[in-house]
């Protein structure tokens, strides 16, 4: 399995990163839907929630905080905002590598 996302993760192809530790990285959405729109996503190739394991648990603690942290740099915390991670086919999943999508700077619909 190699995605665009890994590439991302090893500098492969260019993104605009906004965070990175050894486990995690975020960065632009490639195509906002949003004055903001950020991918989250650990650096451990994980293909969607249905692949998690118990192992994983502190790891999808720590995307949370991340995303908490961002929310709060990009100013959107206050205002509100939509974290989504789609999963399979139906739920609209093109890249096969867990992610988490931040959307916010706007009103959100219920179809965005
Ligand atoms: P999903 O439909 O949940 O799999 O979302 C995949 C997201 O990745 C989409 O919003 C794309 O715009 C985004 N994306 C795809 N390729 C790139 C890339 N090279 N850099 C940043 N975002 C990307």
């Amino acid at each position: 399995m190699s995605t665009v996302f890994k590439k991302i993760i090893d500098k492969e192809i260019p993104a605009k990163i906004v965070y990175e530790d050894d486990e995690i990285m975020a960065f632009y959405d490639i195509a906002p839907i949003a004055p903001v729109h950020i991918i989250v996503i650990p650096k451990k190739e994980i293909v969607s929630l249905n692949f998690v394991k118990e192992e994983d648990a502190l790891l999808l603690g720590k995307i949370q905080l991340v995303i908490s942290k961002l929310a709060k740099e990009f100013k959107i915390d206050e205002s509100g905002y939509r974290v989504i991670t789609n999963i399979g086919k139906d739920g609209g999943q093109t890249v096969n590598h867990i992610h988490y999508h931040l959307i916010g700077g706007r009103e959100l619909g219920i179809d965005m």
